[in-house]
């Protein structure tokens, strides 16, 4: 018994991570999710000056709100908070995979290499369509300890990062898509305004 205690003791410090949830659906999501329209998708987000546990809170209940909805990418203005924040768990079928999270992510370097994939967005469900990206990045942040890190990124998380970080400057992956016809027809068909739509292009 004592023995298991102190495994237990030496995991908890080794564990310096505390924001994490169950990878499960909940009844009641904490947060809801605004959709294609709403004004604080279109709010640039403002930098995190302090990383305390009131910020892990929101974190964790992005991430509930997140799994409930089946998402591997969620920005605070997406739950109306125009905070510098992203949850994004890329192996949410892996319940043992930590999910990141990340505060003032900013995106150093992109790759050479484009590459095309289907996009979808919490704030757009029933909308998927190709977007255009630089297949590689690398990235700095700070993580929920508030100690700044680097990464670099490819696949599927490099395309997730680039699309939420996007959201922190109120920009949305329908902004980037080319193919306009399809995308008038798919937003009409699912009950969203071309108008809501502000193309970069
Ligand atoms: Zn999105």
């Amino acid at each position: 018994m004592a023995n298991q205690f102190s495994k237990l003791a030496r995991k908890s410090r080794n564990n310096v991570s505390t924001t994490k949830v169950d990878k499960e659906a909940v009844d009641n999501p904490p947060l809801e999710i605004f959709k294609l329209g709403s004004e604080t998708l279109r709010t640039k987000a403002k930098r995190i000056s302090k990383v305390d546990n009131e910020l892990r809170n929101l974190a964790k209940d992005m991430l509930q709100s997140m799994y409930t909805a089946k998402g591997i990418g969620l920005a605070a203005p997406q739950v109306g908070i125009s905070k510098e924040l992203l949850v994004i768990d890329t192996n949410f079928e892996d319940s043992a995979a930590e999910p990141l999270i990340l505060i003032n992510p900013e995106i150093t370097a992109f790759g050479s290499t484009l590459n095309t994939y289907e996009e979808g967005c919490l704030s757009i469900p029933g909308v998927y369509l190709n977007v255009v990206r630089p297949s590689t990045i690398k990235l700095k942040f700070r993580d929920d300890m508030g100690r700044p890190r680097k990464m670099n990124a490819d696949g599927l998380l490099a395309r997730c990062i680039q699309h939420e970080v996007d959201h922190l400057r109120g920009i949305l992956f329908v902004d980037r898509v080319t193919a306009k016809e399809e995308l008038k027809t798919l937003l009409n068909k699912e009950g969203y305004k071309m108008k809501d739509v502000l193309p970069l292009d």
